[in-house]
């Protein structure tokens, strides 16, 4: 078979191999839902004949074992080193996962059950961050797979983005984190459009919105998400900042998103192509501007608020966004000047990431990342531009 010729076997996002997966499941979904992890292990225990032989016999059995004793660690190392998978992509994976929340975390079983989408990681992206920081990685690079959702319930249910720390096993953050890449696909096409429409003048809404039509988009999805977790991997690394609670609160957190955002940023333009690294940023002012704008209308603030603030400051700061009667505009709504316009960017975070490292004592990033400062007047733009515009025409309720 030939290999395929793009990062990701596009085709296979939507191609279904399992007749009815929901049904089969019908039962473990219920249980799970319910928080019933007694009943989810013995349903684990006598998978229909068709699920099970998609799935490696360890995993399913350590995993019932793991719901039975409320001990998720002996998962760790077969979660670390992909042992979960089978060998078509098929996995099954039942376990509490906690859903962040701007008001609290929710710590709940759930079960996915799902496909690797046959993908070719972005080669060299560890060595190239440790290249521009100038030292060794102190986290490894999260893995990124693509996955469809063939069934899910609890805490990760039709969920885009399911980070590998939120599972409950020591650990969890050396293994994968999975991208749902047709779910993703789908909030582009739909939210993500008008979003830019309301929010940009048509020549760079239209600009922005082809870089990311059709197959493409789902592909660059794929990539923007492996260089931004790579992002996290560097400075003192994610993994650290959460579990020494280096970042609480949304507005450090937000600095952290915004700082991996760059050190993306600055991947995709030493590993892509200029067309690759432009579509990145493309998509990145989807996730940041377009979609924070609908989060914020629902569930209050999260990071990712300040992270299109600190964003949205620096382009406005350096004139590469400019306002164009009640738009907002792209100078040079180009490949080269839209790579060019998040250069300012870049140069803050690497220097703030080089920094980071330097610290004797670990606590200071928090007067590291409480130092960025943002202009009066890029709140006002933010939400006269970004944020009313885009919860006025998909949270019209909110607004009434
Ligand atoms: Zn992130």
């Amino acid at each position: 078979m030939d290999e395929p010729s793009n990062v990701l076997d596009v085709a296979q996002v939507l191609r279904s191999t399992i007749d009815r997966p929901e049904h089969a499941l019908h039962g473990l979904m219920e249980a799970v839902d319910a928080g019933q992890t007694k009943a989810a292990a013995s349903c684990l225990r006598q998978l229909p004949a068709a699920i099970a032989k998609l799935l490696p016999s360890e995993w399913i059995e350590k995993n019932a074992t793991a719901l039975e004793r409320g001990d998720y660690d002996p998962l760790s190392p077969l979660f670390a080193n992909s042992k979960f998978v089978g060998p078509d992509g098929h996995f099954l994976i039942v376990a509490p996962w906690v859903f962040r929340k701007s008001r609290g975390d929710v710590c709940a079983l759930a079960a996915l059950f799902g496909q690797v989408i046959p993908h070719h990681p972005t080669p060299g992206i560890a060595e190239a961050v440790e290249d521009m920081q100038g030292a060794k990685l102190r986290a490894p690079v999260t893995p990124v797979y693509p996955i469809r959702i063939l069934s899910s319930a609890g805490t990760v249910k039709d969920g885009w983005f399911i980070v590998p720390d939120a599972w409950m096993w020591r650990d969890s953050v050396l293994g994968p984190a999975f991208s749902n890449i047709s779910k993703k696909s789908q909030v582009l096409e739909e939210s993500g459009a008008p979003a830019m429409r309301r929010m940009f003048d048509a020549d760079t809404a239209e600009f922005l919105i082809d870089l990311l039509h059709g197959e493409r988009g789902v592909a660059v999805t794929f990539r923007s998400y492996e260089i931004h977790d790579a992002g996290h991997a560097s400075g003192l690394g994610l993994p650290r900042k959460i579990h020494d609670n280096l970042i609480p609160g949304y507005w450090y957190k937000g600095v952290e998103e915004w700082r991996a955002d760059g050190i993306g940023f600055e991947l995709g333009s030493r590993l892509f192509t200029v067309e690759e690294a432009a579509a990145d940023i493309a998509a990145n002012f989807y996730a940041r501007f377009g979609l924070a704008g609908i989060t914020d209308g629902t569930d209050g603030p999260t990071e990712h608020t300040p992270c299109a603030l600190l964003m949205l400051d620096r382009l406005l700061r350096e004139g590469h966004l400019v306002a164009k009667g009640e738009r907002l505009a792209l100078r040079d709504p180009t490949i080269r000047g839209l790579v060019r316009a998040m250069e300012p960017q870049r140069h803050e975070v690497l220097e703030l990431t080089r920094r980071e490292l330097d610290l004797v004592d670990a606590t200071s990033v928090m007067r590291l990342y409480g130092s960025m400062s943002l202009h009066p007047a890029t709140l006002v733009v933010y939400e006269s531009m970004m944020r009313a515009p885009t919860v006025r025409y998909f949270r019209p309720e909110l607004v009434s």
